[in-house]
């Protein structure tokens, strides 16, 4: 199994780390890629990614941090892209949810990241909340080469139509096998070979674990949310969001 994204470098996991990676093999999720946040977390992902096998890494700054990045974030994240363990841009996007920072800021920064993916052709992790119509606004500004995924995918129909229209992935997370997660649509109507699984930890741990701290280890739970509702096996769906999310980083 492929963990497409999560965040190994939270303060949450600062005690046992090893660990949480450890029990992630034995539960069979050989791959992850840990998301960053911003300059100081994509350097720290960088090092993570560096000392672990299977393990890559994404450079950039979340929508909730771009009122805190500095003018000269963008060139250093455009250095450190360079670097083999990272496979992503992001994750960069829009929410409107939480307004963490100014909106105009948020699509500054995000068109920047699309910017950045062109030139450096690499796939970008975008996060949407709330925002669906300026989402689909900046996407259609950009070059349409760029690779995305729509991780964590809540959003309408409308969106999910015309991601896929895009190329873009979409990825599900713990959230698919809450009780009153209403995107059963959207879970069915992904193709397969668009498909990705993610944990997202240490946020939205899946039923039967939901409320604690989320690892990399519970992804087979989410697998098995998202197999339910697309009535297809759980070991399939592991199989082929495996290929698939090797296949978006280019790994
Ligand atoms: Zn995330």
């Amino acid at each position: 199994m492929f963990d497409s994204h999560c965040h190994l470098t939270d303060d949450r996991f600062a005690e046992d780390r090893e660990e949480v990676l450890s029990r992630a093999h034995a539960a069979g999720v050989r791959r992850v890629v840990t998301i960053a946040s911003d300059l100081a977390d994509s350097l720290a992902a960088i090092k993570l990614a560096a000392a672990h096998p299977d393990t890559w890494c994404s450079v950039g700054i979340h929508p909730h941090e771009v009122e805190r990045a500095q003018e000269g974030d963008e060139l250093r994240i455009r250095e450190l892209a360079a670097r083999e363990e990272v496979v992503a841009l992001g994750e960069t996007g829009l929410d409107y949810f939480y307004d963490n920072s100014p909106r105009a800021l948020q699509r500054d920064w995000f068109g920047r990241h699309l910017d950045l993916a062109a030139e450096l052709d690499l796939p970008v992790v975008v996060h949407t909340r709330e925002a669906d119509r300026d989402i689909m606004e900046l996407l259609d500004a950009a070059v349409p080469e760029i690779t995305t995924v729509l991780h964590c995918f809540t959003g309408g129909m409308e969106l999910l139509e015309f991601g896929l229209e895009r190329g873009s992935y979409v990825s599900f997370s713990g959230i698919v096998s809450f009780g009153k997660f209403d995107g059963h649509e959207a879970v069915r109507r992904v193709p397969r070979d668009r498909l990705l699984v993610e944990t997202d930890s240490p946020y939205l741990a899946p039923v039967p674990r939901r409320g604690k701290r989320n690892e990399p280890a519970l992804l087979p739970h989410v697998i098995e949310a998202v197999a339910a509702l697309r009535g297809e096996n759980a070991s399939d769906v592991a199989e082929y969001t495996s290929e698939n999310a090797a296949r978006f980083y280019g790994i």
